[in-house]
């Protein structure tokens, strides 16, 4: 079995940037794309907030920028997605759809994380028109509607936030009488003219033709039913790291995540690094994301030369 120097698990900023990177500086990375070629912002339509782009950039189209550059430099990008690691013994070994076992010096892990979600059919029906899973992304094209957030944690208080600034009114959809989020962010939601709480309320159906216009919800107690007329929904009820392949070698922190050393890309692994949302449940952009996936890359470069 031939050794390589470095694969990169993962096709989304993180992985594509630390596969630009490492293609440049002649490790001849090979990548496997996962189950989501692009990864998440293949799921999102425009993407405004990435530098470089004035206009903003459709999310798949972004990532189709982001392969051809890699291939540009020579990456091989395969279609795969990794199932197990051994890092019992050095070289790496990585098994790929449980069948084809690659062996490798370094290893750069950036398979994100997945947005869960309430497993509506006719939330994934608008999927991309008005149903969301990041606020930070789509928040923007809903200026001055009405708009609604499902959960009850912190990310759902910073969803809901953050659209406070830019929507008429901001339905927060807590499913118990109380919130996981912190009691500063409760604090300033209870502050937040524009955002209204409804306890004990769930979702049933998402309403509209080409896009999102309404949302039925039940009051879990009083079996209540309503319909809320608004723009869009964003869902923010956790992510899941894509993790589990790294089990038992890799040292997660008590959310799932990859623990990195603070300020790099290390991981408890020597020559394993990770990169993007798979190693940070805080920001999750594709441009923290493409940053840390560069500094993956970086430092499996240094790791080769030491
Ligand atoms: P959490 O797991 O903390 O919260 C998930 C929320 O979604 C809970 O309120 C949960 O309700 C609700 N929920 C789960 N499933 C459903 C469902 N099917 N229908 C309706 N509601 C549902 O996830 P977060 O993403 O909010 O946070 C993850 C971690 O990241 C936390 O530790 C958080 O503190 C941290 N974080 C920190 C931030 C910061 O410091 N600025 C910002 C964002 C996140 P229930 O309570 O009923 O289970």
């Amino acid at each position: 079995m031939p050794t390589h120097s470095l694969l990169i698990i993962g096709g989304g900023p993180a992985g594509y940037t630390a596969a630009i990177y490492a293609s440049r500086a002649g490790l001849a990375p090979i990548l496997y794309q996962g189950p989501q070629p692009g990864g998440q912002l293949t799921t999102t339509t425009l993407v405004e907030n990435y530098p470089g782009f004035p206009d903003g950039i459709q999310g798949p189209a972004m990532m189709e920028t982001f392969r051809k550059q890699a291939e540009h430099f020579g990456t091989q990008i395969r279609i795969g997605t990794a199932t197990s690691i051994d890092c019992s013994r050095t070289p790496y070994r990585v098994t790929i759809d449980g069948q084809e076992t690659l062996a490798t010096k370094t290893l750069i892990i950036a398979t994100g994380s997945s947005p869960k979600w309430l497993g509506l059919p006719s939330e994934q029906a608008f999927l991309g028109r008005g149903v969301s899973s990041c606020a930070t992304c789509d928040g923007f094209f809903f200026k001055n509607q009405d708009v609604a957030v499902v959960g009850g944690g912190d990310s759902a208080a910073e969803e809901a936030l953050h659209l406070s600034k830019l929507c008429s009114k901001v339905y927060l959809l807590v499913r118990k009488n109380t919130m996981r989020a912190s009691f500063i962010m409760q604090q300033r939601l209870k502050k937040t003219p524009h955002i209204s709480i409804l306890w004990n309320t769930e979702v049933l159906e998402v309403f509209g033709k080409q896009a999102v216009e309404a949302v039925q919800v039940v009051h879990n107690i009083t079996q209540v039913q309503q319909k809320l007329s608004l723009k869009a929904l964003f869902v923010a009820i956790g992510h899941r790291p894509n993790t589990q392949f790294t089990q038992p070698h890799l040292t997660l922190d008590p959310l799932g995540y990859i623990q990195t050393r603070p300020g790099t890309a290390e991981t408890n692994i020597p020559g394993i690094f990770a990169a993007g949302d798979v190693q940070d449940h805080r920001y999750r952009q594709a441009v923290t994301a493409a940053g840390s996936g560069c500094m993956a890359a970086l430092e499996a470069e240094r790791f080769l030369h030491q």
